[in-house]
């Protein structure tokens, strides 16, 4: 099942493959320097270290064949073009056509959403920790046992998953460990509630792909601004009648397709291109990933061209040996309207309560965030370029008969500020290439979305202002997408960080940063360690102070320029967080982690 055709289109048809790797945290540029590569766990030579490797092409069977000849154990699938590798002592012998390696850091590691359930340094927050997939039960133990973390195991999760009750310091400490993937909020239902199930993860040709990973490829839009994607049942579960199986992985594709720019229609043939062709299948099928009868993994769905090739690419396959219902336990609208999403190219949430959360709940729709996820990759539904509110008429005809554009599609984002006390915000920047007219959406990745106002003031300059976007406490990844009428799009992402405390009513403006070291990760010689940075604060600083994961505390000298000193640290990992109080109460804090050789 793995295939060439990737590779072999780069050598035949001088294809450009995309180079980033698009992170929840931040897109890597692969090829350029990004720093060390998070082996601050103090590992032995011996160890296994996990990394990234990049390749200038769609990795194929030779690629994944020579790793297993070299010992190293491919762990998950990372777009564009690379894998994650297990490396025994993190040894990694040339192979062709690697582009680039590196590894996760320990910042990657945390969900942006996971700021938002901290407010005071011993608040704690259920949060799976997603290890990598190589990650034996022991290995995982070792890891919960070294940071002080209980790893629950609720039966429903999956089994590189574990769910811990953790302050904000013991995640920036399991973040640094080498065999944990990435942290994200738990659902609290998986603790109590036996419904929930896990699924077993987006298939591509390379493996399934990580939780921390951002999927940015959905299927290229037609002429008329829409993704028309086909629809084929190959085979059905004879548990339900076929025509409710049918009927109900249907109105799943409609759901989605309401809500975007997306036309299903079915074609009677299963090969087809842009199709998603649904199997209820048993045990071995054809692909790397056998079902397992009943319980554990449900289904799995390929991801779009480019991750995939054709025609595997946005197949949805179900475990045939399931007990499939229509409206109840298994459900086939709720997993279908999950997997459909796969099929569209969306990836997993962090967000409990979004059909796209990588655990399946009985669900009747999608969440607000699963829909501004989706408009990201296909905008709203009926709408294309020329209802982008532009200032000169759009062309009249939309017969797609526009000539190609001579200059690829370009966007600019202003840099704004990389943080902000306001809840609201607009983000300019201007557009060039492509074939106008122009329209721009853009999506947080806290469910926040919209439209922005397109203005061609001259030939040569486009520019748009997104506003109204509404920001929550901590880091906001802000995805703003054009599309041009030729089809074409490109996107990029803006980072700003709220300070606020998450309390209730208006935003309480209260900002603390360190500047000196400036990192939020960083080693350290000595047993003391001093900081300093600035805070803001409407109401104006009162004070800030200091706490270490092993307990010492204190109160730094200043307010709105401050110094911490005499912080004591042990050897080896010292989390520290620093938090500013305004003359109200209010606060907002920062964490620091500090290795201590
Ligand atoms: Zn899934
Ligand atoms: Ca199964
Ligand atoms: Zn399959």
């Amino acid at each position: 099942m793995y295939r060439r055709a990737g590779a072999f289109a780069l050598l035949i048809g001088g294809v450009v493959f995309a180079q980033d790797i698009h992170l929840k945290t931040r897109t890597l540029q692969g090829g350029s320097a990004t720093g060390p590569t998070g082996d601050t766990t103090g590992d032995t030579d011996t160890a296994t270290v996990h990394k990234i490797v990049q390749f200038d092409h769609a990795a194929g069977a030779d690629d994944l064949d020579s790793f297993s000849r070299d010992g190293i154990t491919v762990v998950a699938a990372l777009p564009d073009n690379a894998v994650v590798v297990a490396a025994p002592g993190g040894q990694l012998p040339p192979r062709p056509g690697v582009r680039w390696i590196g590894g996760l850091q320990p910042s990657d590691k945390l969900s942006p959403l996971l700021g938002l359930a901290f407010q005071q340094p011993e608040d704690t927050a259920a949060v799976i920790v997603e290890f990598h997939a190589d990650v034996t039960a022991g290995q995982q133990e070792t890891v919960g046992g070294a940071e002080q973390v209980a790893l629950l195991r609720p039966a429903v999760l999956r089994s590189n998953h574990a769910l811990v009750q953790a302050t904000a310091a013991q995640l920036a400490a399991l973040a640094l460990h080498d065999e944990v993937a990435y942290l994200f909020p738990a659902d609290p239902a998986l603790l109590t509630d036996a419904e929930a199930i896990a699924c077993a993860g987006i298939a591509s040709n390379a493996g399934i792909i990580g939780q921390y990973a951002n999927i940015v490829h959905g299927w290229s839009l037609d002429a008329d601004n829409a993704a028309h994607l086909g629809y084929f049942f190959s085979s059905v579960t004879p548990k339900v009648p076929a025509l409710t199986v049918q009927s109900e992985v249907v109105r799943a594709f409609s759901e989605w397709a309401k809500h975007t720019n997306l036309i299903f229609q079915p074609v009677a043939i299963a090969s087809s291109p842009r199709t998603v062709t649904v199997k209820f299948v048993s045990g071995a099928h054809g692909d790397p990933w056998p079902f397992d009868g009943p319980g554990g993994t449900l289904a799995h769905t390929f991801y779009p061209v480019p991750i995939n090739t054709e025609t595997i690419a946005g197949d949805m396959h179900l475990d045939a040996d399931e007990n499939w219902h229509a409206g109840g336990d298994i459900d086939i609208y709720s997993v279908a309207l999950h997997e459909a999403g796969h099929a569209i190219g969306l990836g997993h949430s962090d967000k409990p309560g979004d059909v796209m959360y990588p655990y399946y709940r009985s669900h009747s729709a999608l969440s607000a965030n699963d829909i501004g996820a989706a408009q990201t990759l296909y905008g709203l539904p009926d709408s294309g370029a020329s209802a982008a509110p532009v200032t000169k008429p759009a062309n009249p005809t939309g017969s797609g008969a526009t000539p190609p554009a001579p200059v690829a599609l370009r966007m600019v984002l202003d840099p704004g500020p990389a943080s902000t006390t306001l809840s609201g915000i607009s983000v300019t920047g201007t557009l060039s290439g492509g074939t106008a007219p122009y329209s721009v959406q853009w999506q947080t990745d806290h469910g926040s979305s919209g439209k922005a106002l397109v203005q061609t003031s001259s030939q040569a300059a486009t520019s748009f202002t997104a506003s109204g976007i509404t920001l929550v406490n901590g880091a906001n990844a802000i995805t703003v997408t054009a599309f041009d009428a030729a089809q074409k799009s490109t996107s990029e992402v803006a980072t700003v960080v709220l300070q606020a405390p998450s309390g209730a009513g208006p935003a309480l403006p209260v900002g603390i940063k360190a500047t000196n070291p400036a990192a939020s990760v960083f080693p350290v010689n000595g047993a003391f360690l001093t900081v300093s940075g600035t805070a803001t604060g409407v109401a104006g600083i009162s004070r800030v102070t200091w706490q270490t994961a092993a307990g010492a505390s204190g109160v730094a000298a200043g307010t709105d320029h401050w110094q911490a000193s005499q912080i004591p640290l042990l050897t080896g990992t010292n989390t520290i967080v620093l938090k500013a109080w305004d003359t109200k109460g209010n606060s907002a804090w920062t964490a620091l982690v500090a290795t201590r050789r």
